[in-house]
């Protein structure tokens, strides 16, 4: 009764397209751009979860992390970076849209379940931004999708055991070699308590080249974490 009410005051739209969508359901998406959205399915590199080109095969290790195995023990997104996606998370981010947050969670949420399923974590920690940056955005977009994960997952939150502390220009136009300096030395645990000897889900809005989220299981792992696996959003494929 309730909700038919809402729906007459304000009509669910799509989120992605703004049309009408009579039974939205949490996603608010419509039919027609949830298909739009591309998922990433096997095979996949096994530890940093890049997509091979192909469509059968098996899941295996990438030449990248046979050849230097990164800081974390596996990292899984739920879609490619591009079309709605990259357009939702733009919006979420840089127009201030934060009840994206929550089609963007479920997604993740829904898309990574069997994999979630399959590890043991024992808490969520979102990538921290520098306290200057979140002044300017007004929210840590990875705490916003990270509570979305930790309820459906039903894991611990927490948002302040990892800090940001020395200020780093955005990545944007940076390499994959400029990415690595640019943020080396850039995270720190404050309270190595909280992730002594625990497994680790490290949450992220866009994993580009790695650089940011390496860091961070560096500071976790010197920290006493055991595991850390790094579950984003969207991921950027070449
Ligand atoms: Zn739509
Ligand atoms: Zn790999």
């Amino acid at each position: 009764m309730l909700r038919a009410f809402l729906d007459i005051l304000f009509p669910p739209l799509c989120h992605i397209c703004r049309t009408f969508i009579p039974a939205a359901g949490p996603l608010h998406i419509c039919a027609g751009c949830r298909e739009s959205i591309t998922t990433i399915s096997s095979p996949l590199c096994d530890l940093c979860g890049m997509p091979f080109g192909t469509i059968d095969g098996f899941d295996h290790r990438c030449g990248a992390c046979s050849i230097s195995p990164p800081r974390f023990d596996a990292a899984r997104a739920a879609t490619r970076f591009d079309g709605p996606v990259r357009e939702m998370i733009h919006r979420f981010k840089y127009d201030q849209r934060v009840q994206l947050s929550r089609p963007l969670g479920l997604i993740t949420a829904e898309t990574l379940a069997p994999w979630a399923a399959a590890i043991t974590s024992d808490l969520v920690v979102p990538v921290p931004l520098h306290v200057r940056r979140l002044r300017q955005r007004g929210f840590n977009q990875a705490v916003l999708i990270g509570q979305v994960l930790a309820h459906q997952w039903q894991l611990p939150l927490d948002r302040t055991c990892l800090r940001r502390i020395r200020w780093t220009e955005p990545q944007i136009n940076l390499s994959a070699a400029e990415r690595t300096a640019n943020v080396r030395g850039a995270f720190a645990v404050s309270a190595p308590s909280r992730v002594e000897g625990r497994r680790v889900l490290l949450v992220d809005d866009v994993f580009t080249t790695g650089s940011t989220v390496t860091e961070c299981a560096r500071a976790l792992k010197g920290a006493g974490a055991t595991e850390v696996r790094v579950v984003t959003v969207a991921r950027a494929v070449a």
